[in-house]
């Protein structure tokens, strides 16, 4: 799956210099994405390097879920990307527990919502 930026891009291009095969370029205030040269990072980095390095939660972001308005998967891609960064600060192990138990919770809250008539 290819990455897409969205309308929530702030222009600040930290994405253009981060990314591997150059397939991102400023286009007016924003960037974006040459779905040719993307390759995911894959070989080169374990994530993708312009979803990691935009200060944004929803600047750049896969492309499936640019397309669709499912509020949870835009919803978890904002989520994952939190965990991201707050895993690289100070006590990582006191936020993974914490964002674990809230994620068992969330799981718990969608199962509950599947079943509702
Ligand atoms: S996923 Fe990687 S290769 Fe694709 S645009 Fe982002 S930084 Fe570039
Ligand atoms: S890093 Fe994010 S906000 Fe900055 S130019 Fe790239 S997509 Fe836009």
């Amino acid at each position: 799956m290819t990455y897409a930026i969205t309308s929530n891009c702030i222009g600040c291009q930290r994405c253009v210099s981060a990314c591997p095969t150059a397939a991102i370029q400023k286009d007016g205030a924003q960037a974006r994405i040459d779905v040719n040269r993307c390759n995911q990072c894959v070989g080169s980095f374990s994530v993708p390097q312009c979803w990691a390095s935009c200060p944004t939660s929803h600047g750049c972001i896969e492309a499936l879920a640019a397309a669709t308005t499912d509020y949870w998967e835009n919803w978890f891609t904002t989520y994952t990307h939190v965990v991201q960064r707050l895993n690289k600060t100070a006590n990582p192990k006191y936020w993974n527990r914490w964002f674990d138990r809230y994620a068992a919770m969330v799981k718990r809250l969608q199962k509950e919502r599947s079943v509702t008539p």
